[in-house]
């Protein structure tokens, strides 16, 4: 029997794709599928999104998995490229590439390319990582705009470090600075990912990049996903492989960080940091066990956590089940506990849990 098991929900998934353009309508959805689609499976929750109008993935080599796995849509780099080698696998298998600096605009300018590439253009509207100065935008678009090697049609794009706080009105700002920035062309542009699809209509523009919301996850502080009528995708699970009992005074698990204040019966179950759980949850940290939640005692090793299930144990069993996040315990309230955001939780699951997609 396998234990530690992330159950993938489809139909969940698909539900949310269409729940993201409910809400943004009139754009086109690019389905952010990095880092192992959020730990989700990339080819497997790729080939489920047959709706999605592109994928965006942030390296060449999830970019080429997705192409391996048989994905024929657009695929659009969100790191773009690093070096000059990188663009004839970008047009052989048909990548787009984001453009956020001078030594790429340089390497497409002084390639001897087949055929011109796709260009998403990023101009960085506050954020300070990724993408060109507001002051450097007309230089940069002229300039792709002239290459031979690249699309008549370039497209814009920025990025929103606060759209999860709809009380911040720094996303505000940046929609207006973008759209004055961008006023003269009239390409596609491209700014809100999953927080600015839920909290800002104003930014949704041709197309919309939404990840952490496709898998059923609330980007918003303070939210779950139920919150956005969207539904969990992950469930995490495993199963209940020794009933312990303790008395008043025993210490439990690794450095004997906990205490047990009065005797109790505590179930350990089959999942740990190697499994991608995290460490530093903290003490009482919920998981579901026959649809009751108990919290969790003592370190969360490597390969079990310690769960006190105090008065109920007559009806707790080896081999129960036991959900670690999923839609009965939302990811984000678990994050909250490990002091970390959702996106951490879900793409920190380890390649030792099995995955089931019903
Ligand atoms: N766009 C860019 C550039 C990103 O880096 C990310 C994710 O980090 C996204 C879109 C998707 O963000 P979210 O998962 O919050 O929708």
């Amino acid at each position: 029997m396998r234990l530690a098991t992330a159950e993938i929900n489809i139909p969940a998934l698909r539900y949310n794709l269409a729940r993201v353009k409910e809400i943004a309508p009139h754009s086109k959805v690019m389905a952010v599928l990095k880092a192992n689609a959020y730990g989700h499976g990339l080819v497997k929750i790729a080939q489920c999104l047959s709706d999605a109008d592109a994928f965006a993935v942030a390296r060449i080599d999830e970019a080429l998995a997705l192409r391996a796995g048989g994905l024929t849509k657009p695929i659009i780099l969100l790191e773009g490229f690093f070096d000059p080698s990188d663009l004839p696998i970008l047009l052989a298998n048909n990548f787009e590439t984001v453009v956020h600096d001078e030594s790429q605009l340089a390497a497409i300018e002084q390639s001897d390319l087949d055929m011109p590439l796709s260009v998403w253009l990023k101009v960085d509207t506050g954020m300070h990582r990724l993408g060109v100065e507001p002051e450097q935008f007309d230089n940069f678009y002229r300039r792709l705009k002239q290459c031979d090697n690249v699309k008549p049609a370039v497209n814009l794009m920025t990025h929103f470090p606060c759209a999860d706080d709809v009380g911040n009105d720094f996303t505000q700002t940046q929609i207006d600075l973008f759209a004055s920035i961008v006023s003269g062309t009239k390409e596609a542009l491209c700014l809100a990912n999953s927080a600015g699809v839920i909290g800002w209509p104003d930014a949704h523009f041709d197309w919309v990049r939404s990840g952490l919301m496709l898998y059923g996850v609330s980007p918003m502080l303070g939210k779950v996903g139920t919150d956005h009528e969207l539904k969990p995708v992950m469930r995490l699970k495993t199963r209940v492989i020794a009933i312990k009992h303790v008395v008043q005074g025993d210490r439990v698990g690794y450095g004997g960080r906990w205490q047990c204040a009065q005797s109790t019966a505590l179930a350990v179950v089959a999942m740990g940091y190697g499994d991608g759980y995290p460490r530093h949850a903290k003490q009482g940290t919920p998981v579901v066990i026959k649809g009751q939640r108990y919290g969790i005692v003592g370190s969360v090793s490597m390969d079990m956590i310690s769960v006190d299930i105090g008065s109920n144990e007559a009806q707790i069993a080896v081999g129960d089940e036991v959900e670690m996040w999923g839609p009965t315990l939302p990811v984000e309230e678990v994050a909250v506990c490990a002091d970390t955001i959702p996106y951490e939780l879900l793409c920190n699951v380890t390649p030792r849990v099995s995955y089931e997609y019903c």
